[in-house]
């Protein structure tokens, strides 16, 4: 087996939402980039994919936006919050360019990367390893990487593609022990979720992942669960048994994390591919504006703008609220939203679109 030994300015383990957004934007900035993954381009991930407003504002900024609506990925313009005794429609306004949400599947190939496989053995230095590298991640534990703060309790998701279920926008839905949600996606697909406690949800779980999505689902919407029984499923049901949120350690000498590697909060709350590239752009123009050295200052700012969010998600994903209290919750991760928002929209945010220089951003499979 040969052996290449390289130096790049960066390597980045675990080429998803966190991984390739801050690859791509070292790279425009110049650094030479090495970008790892050990999944195939294209392959899906466990995971849902509604964008709230952060994430489509970062993809409008970067110039990536008209790639996923020529997709064919659905505009939404509209969420919907269906709580016991009373429905909110909320309209999506055009703020800071966005005037949609979008949904899109993370299946099908990356344009505009060259890749190369093999089997090559890589030696590779780096002044920045970046652990982009997902829930798992090998890069926080070699760093040691403590967790600062950890979710008192999770819930656990079902979720399931349906063909049909018309819808122009989000829908979602809250009762007490249980939440379901619509989240129309390409190809004509809607994804639909039934979220429950991890421990009710293992129960749920005992005749079948089927089963268990329309025992959920019957609770949390029990509309929504009749109009699907005469709506196509298009493929298997996937299951997601929880796992507490946790803040780690961002960064240490030589070392960052990016995406889930560092930052996992609990799906209820849909806000993690959001955060995702919220992130790889902090981190990404700390490291081009004061060097792989200053990494301490990407922890500082992630963590001043991931603990409301952090903190609400956790009370939501207890599933022990009261038909009351939800609707405090959604006010108060509103404001989460809203405030990072504002952190986004503000001076030193947005990131500079420069056209991708291929020779500065190598994908390999690790
Ligand atoms: C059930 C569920 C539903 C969700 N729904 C939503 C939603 O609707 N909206 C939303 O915003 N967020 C949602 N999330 C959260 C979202 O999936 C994550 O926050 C997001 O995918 C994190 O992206 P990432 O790039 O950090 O990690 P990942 O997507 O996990 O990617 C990590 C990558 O690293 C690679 N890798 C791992 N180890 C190595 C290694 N040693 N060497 C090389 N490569 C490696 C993996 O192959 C993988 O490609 C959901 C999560 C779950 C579990």
């Amino acid at each position: 087996m040969s052996t290449r030994n390289s130096h790049y300015d960066v390597v980045i383990a675990g080429a998803r939402c966190a991984g390739a957004a801050t690859a791509m934007l070292l790279a425009r900035q110049g650094a030479r980039v090495l970008l790892l993954d050990r999944s195939r381009y294209g392959t899906d991930t466990l995971s849902t994919h509604a964008l709230m407003r952060g994430g489509v504002l970062q993809l409008h900024r970067w110039g990536l936006l008209p790639n996923v609506i020529a997709a064919g990925t659905p505009a939404l313009r509209s969420a919907t919050f269906h709580l016991p005794g009373a429905d909110t429609a909320v309209e999506i306004k055009p703020r800071h360019g966005v005037d949609a949400l979008y949904a899109p599947r993370r299946t099908g190939g990356v344009t505009g990367i060259t890749g190369r496989a093999g089997a090559a053995r890589l030696e590779v230095g780096a002044d920045l390893v970046v652990g982009a590298d997902g829930r798992r991640s090998a890069v926080a534990r070699h760093a040691g990487a403590g967790a600062a703060h950890v979710a008192p309790a999770s819930s656990g998701v079902i979720y399931r593609y349906f063909r049909g279920v018309a819808a122009d926008g989000y829908h979602w839905y809250f009762t007490p022990g249980s939440a379901a949600g619509v989240i129309p996606t390409n190809d004509g697909l809607a994804c639909v979720f039934a979220a429950t406690s991890a421990e009710n949800l293992r129960r749920e779980l005992d005749g079948g992942a089927g089963a268990g999505l329309r025992r959920v689902l019957a609770r949390a919407a029990p509309g929504l669960a009749d109009r699907l029984e005469h709506h196509g499923a298009a493929g298997p049901p996937r299951a997601f048994p929880g796992l507490p949120g946790y803040l780690r350690d961002a960064a240490g000498p030589g070392w960052a994390l990016v995406g889930d590697a560092g930052y996992f909060k609990d799906p209820i709350t849909a806000h993690g591919i959001t955060d995702a590239l919220r992130d790889a752009e902090i981190l990404a123009r700390v490291v081009t504006s004061r060097g792989p050295g200053a990494v301490a200052r990407y922890q500082a700012e992630r963590d001043e703008l991931s603990l409301r969010l952090f903190r609400v998600t956790g009370r939501i994903a207890a599933f022990d609220w009261t038909a009351d209290e939800i609707g405090g919750h959604l006010l108060e991760l509103n404001a989460a939203m809203a405030e990072e928002i504002a952190a986004m929209t503000h001076g030193h945010w947005g990131a500079a679109r420069r056209p991708l220089d291929p020779r500065r951003l190598e994908l390999a499979s690790a």
